[in-house]
């Protein structure tokens, strides 16, 4: 007997149908003879269609109410799926972040998990019931209901998995598996059968959103064993672990992320502490910022720019507009437009080859690079946001049609 968690996404859930589908998978499972631990993600879009609803009410509606409204989502969904499983005579248990005893930081909209609390769902085990949690969410030290950030549910079922010591945790989705680059701009992608811990951090990091990144970062960190799967078609999926049977000779995959914002901060002077002052005013606002270049600028001035999530530009122009005086910036400059594109791969960077292959992909297809940034698996590039798709076309026909 073995203890498996299985999370399947808002797609996998949409309908009844789908539930029902879902419901199958998981009574085959437990039928098995295994402890099944099952987190759902909201319906369908629900999460948009709940954001569209507090937009209509306040756009800049607390993030605590914002909370309160989208763990909503995830709660409809366990209760219907265990009222599928009932129907099929199966003893089952739907439980809330709260209930479980979820423990999250009070950051809302994107909590991390400190702590999950054993007792409830461990009883619920011994008495013999499928227990259906509700992804996405999280409680704070003050009893809030947080949630994780988009596409958090993957994490929840991550840190079950962790928590629970499970042999298994499956992310059941829309797709087969992790494949060389989404698939829905790349028709002829290829799925891959592994791939490491650090290359799939790397891609959902970069904005590959079939695993949450902190999903992949728990997995790596407890060494759970993490498989993608389609809940629509019953074959092997794409398994995550610590070392990967890979093409040795190949890149992992490539990346798009298309919610970046760049700006700015033009005229600062040039003198020692204007970058921590900068980077410490966002930080304190947890406002995360990814890419930063300096630059000189003219007369003894310099000149930042850093990238951000997009979401965040708005808040992070007033905080900075708010502390111009102590900045001592000219202007600043934003544009909400701008787009990443980054191949990953395990050892390939220190190649300076692999970089360069790039390079030529995106200059054969005339597109212009903004910025560029690297890590020891990973080349990204800064373009417009609208050369996005173009580029991965381009850049995945170099590295896996080429060959
Ligand atoms: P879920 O609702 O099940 O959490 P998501 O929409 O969050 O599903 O993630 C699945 C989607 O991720 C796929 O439909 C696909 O378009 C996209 N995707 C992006 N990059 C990749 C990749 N490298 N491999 C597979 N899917 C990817
Ligand atoms: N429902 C949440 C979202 O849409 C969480 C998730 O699906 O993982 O982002
Ligand atoms: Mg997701």
């Amino acid at each position: 007997m073995s203890l498996i968690v299985q999370k399947f996404g808002g797609s996998s859930v949409r309908d009844a149908q789908r539930l029902r589908n879902v419901a199958g998978i998981i009574a085959e499972t437990y039928l098995e003879g295994n402890d099944v631990i099952v987190v759902l993600s909201a319906q369908g879009d629900t999460t948009d269609d709940l954001i569209a609803k507090a937009e209509e009410i306040n756009p800049r509606a607390s993030k605590r109410e914002m909370d309160m409204l989208l763990s909503t989502g995830e709660q409809i969904s366990v209760a219907l799926c265990a009222m599928a499983l009932e129907s099929m005579g199966l003893p089952c248990v739907s439980l809330t972040a709260w209930q479980v005893g979820i423990q999250s930081t009070t950051v809302h909209a994107d909590a991390r998990i400190k702590k999950i609390d054993p007792e409830r769902i461990q009883s619920e085990l011994d008495q013999h019931r499928i227990v259906i949690v509700t992804g996405f969410q999280g409680v704070d030290r003050n009893g809030d209901v947080t949630t994780l950030g988009r596409g958090g549910s993957d994490t929840s079922a991550v840190a079950l998995a962790a928590a629970f010591r499970a042999d298994l945790c499956q992310i059941y989705t829309d797709v087969d598996g992790v494949y060389t680059t989404d698939p829905r701009v790349v028709p002829n992608a290829r799925k891959l059968a592994e791939i490491t811990y650090d290359e799939m951090l790397e891609l959902a990091s970069q904005g590959a959103q079939v695993l949450h990144n902190r999903s992949v970062e728990l997995a790596k960190k407890f060494r759970v064993n993490l498989e993608v799967l389609s809940s629509l078609e019953r074959k092997p999926g794409t398994k995550v672990k610590e070392v990967a049977k890979v093409e040795k000779t190949n890149i992992a995959g490539v990346a798009k992320d298309t919610s970046i914002a760049r700006i700015a901060l033009i005229g600062l002077e040039h003198n020692p502490g204007v970058a921590f002052q900068v980077f410490d005013l966002l930080s304190k606002h947890n406002i995360n910022v990814d890419v930063i270049l300096q630059s000189i600028g003219r007369e003894e001035t310099k000149d930042i720019t850093f990238t951000l999530h997009r979401k965040d530009l708005e808040e992070a122009e007033e905080v900075l507009n708010e502390h111009k005086a102590a900045l001592r910036f000219d202007h600043i400059e934003t544009d909400a437009g701008i787009g990443k594109v980054s191949i990953v791969g395990v050892g390939l960077i220190s190649n300076c080859g692999v970089a360069a292959k790039m390079f030529e992909a995106l200059y054969e297809a005339g597109i212009n690079i903004q910025m560029i940034n690297t890590s020891e698996i990973r080349v990204s590039v800064l373009l417009d946001e609208e050369d996005v798709n173009r580029a991965v076309k381009a850049v995945h026909a170099k590295f896996f049609d080429e060959i």
